[in-house]
């Protein structure tokens, strides 16, 4: 392939920039000219396609979200708007495509795939829920935010004696909450891969008051309920006042920490080797540290797994 193009489609994630300038360079690295589209699958529709240089990714490394801005485009899951991104790549001579996005946006690729376009997926969602990698773009940077948060609010905690109900993101998977909750010390983290027994939180609640904790944290990943809903049905159940703080989308933006523009950055140069060697269908990812690439339509038929170690592991750390 001597044209490639890069786009990056729903959520943003901290980590985008780095993945897309890596995609770039290690193209041009290898004679191969790149082409940014712009507004993830409505601008590939729409022909929002523009070559990009070495300097048009420079100074970009360390910045959150994505220059090529992104995107959620319900057209594009029909085969017309598929065979329009398509006719649009074709007319400017594109022969292959980077995706970087989470599972929505692999699902864009695997529809380009199947009706005979090489794609390859790289992993950008803070979710870190992406079958067939370990770790996704995004998801380190956004332990940090909450880790950061959930430091300060466990200083206001201790100062009041309070119960904190902290709500994080992570659709339908607990990665950030387990993660984050581990990381910063929370007495309990509720995950959506597991159910939750109100009465043996507020035994370890009532527990933790009897031998002189100062403060409680709760985490709630978006994916069980609310942080308020949460609250309240404690609140009916042990009377406990508890305050709820959703962190919300701060969670999403940020420079990139080291270890996720590394990872994009590996990632962002596998995806181009795949395609140089002619190899779409593809998604890459890590795997016990090495970048790995696979099957992007059976990737799309597993389920992400969250560590059942690390669940165990939290549990055992905050009696
Ligand atoms: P994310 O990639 O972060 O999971 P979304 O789920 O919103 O975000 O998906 C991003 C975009 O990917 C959608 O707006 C749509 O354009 C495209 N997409 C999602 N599902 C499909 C599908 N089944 N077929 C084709 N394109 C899809």
């Amino acid at each position: 392939m001597k044209k490639i193009g890069v786009l990056t489609s729903g959520g943003d994630s901290p980590g985008m920039n780095p993945a897309i300038r890596a995609v770039v360079r290690k193209a041009i690295y290898h004679n191969v000219e790149v082409y940014g589209i712009y507004g993830g699958y409505t601008g590939l529709i729409s022909g929002k396609i523009k070559k990009l240089e070495l300097g048009s990714v420079g100074d970009i490394i360390h910045r959150g979200g994505t220059m090529l801005q992104t995107a959620r485009c319900p057209e594009f899951k029909t085969p017309e708007g598929q065979q329009k991104g398509i006719e649009q790549l074709k007319a400017h001579g594109i022969e292959g495509l980077v995706v970087i996005g989470g599972d929505g946006s692999y699902r864009g690729a695997r529809a380009l795939t199947q009706q005979g376009y090489p794609c390859v997926g790289v992993p950008g969602t803070i979710d870190n829920d992406i079958p067939g990698t370990e770790l996704t773009i995004g998801f380190d940077t956004a332990l940090n935010t909450v880790i950061d948060a959930l430091d300060k609010i466990r200083d206001t905690a201790t100062s009041h004696e309070r119960t904190f109900v902290i709500e994080v993101m992570g659709r339908d998977a607990g990665d950030i909450a387990l993660y984050a909750g581990l990381a910063g010390g929370a007495e309990t983290i509720l995950i959506p891969e597991e159910g939750f027994d109100m009465a043996e939180i507020a035994e370890r609640l009532r527990k933790g008051q009897e031998r002189g904790k100062k403060h409680s944290i709760i985490i709630v990943a978006e994916g069980v309920c609310s942080g308020s809903e949460f609250a309240q049905q404690l609140k009916e159940a042990t009377n406990f006042d508890t305050r709820v703080s959703v962190l919300g989308h701060i969670q999403r933006g940020g420079s990139p920490t080291a270890a996720d523009r590394v990872l994009a950055s590996r990632l962002g140069a596998r995806a181009v080797e795949l395609l140089i060697d002619g190899k779409g269908g593809r998604a890459v990812g890590m795997e016990s540290n090495r970048v790995v690439d696979y099957d992007i339509v059976e990737a799309l038929e597993r389920k992400h797994v969250l560590d059942l170690d690390l669940v165990k592991l939290s549990k055992e750390l905050s009696i």
